[in-house]
């Protein structure tokens, strides 16, 4: 398995234009990198800022490129997340092995319970 590392630049704005966030009838964006189907998108809310920020993670199920950054809370909505029970503590430590942590989001998607949805 190639193992995980960076778009880079001029691939990263593609991803992100790409990226099927919180879309119901397509959860999957082009990879801008090996052009496939697979781009996967997590996200979840942090608090340990004074503003309310949103930890992103895009990745390429086929191909292993990713992008992950912490924004403001661009997004406004609530939405589901399987890995919601972790404190922000066992969030660093599982993210610290990054191949771990997409595999586990890889299984998580293959499960079902990512790509996450809007919260009513
Ligand atoms: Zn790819």
């Amino acid at each position: 398995m190639t193992s995980a590392s960076m778009f880079t630049e001029e691939q990263e704005k593609f991803a992100v234009d790409q990226s099927k966030f919180l879309d119901e009838d397509c959860n999957e964006g082009i990879c801008p990198a090996c052009g496939r189907k697979s781009l996967r998108t997590y996200a979840y809310h942090t608090e340990n800022r004074v503003r309310k920020s949103v930890v992103t993670y895009m990745w390429c199920f086929s191909c292993r490129k990713m992008k992950t950054w912490l924004g403001a809370d661009a997004i406004g909505v609530a939405f589901s997340d399987p890995l919601g029970n972790y404190s922000l503590a066992e969030r660093k430590e599982m993210e610290s092995d990054i191949e771990a942590f997409l595999h586990r989001l890889d299984q998580l998607w293959s499960s079902g319970e990512l790509p996450q949805k809007k919260l009513h």
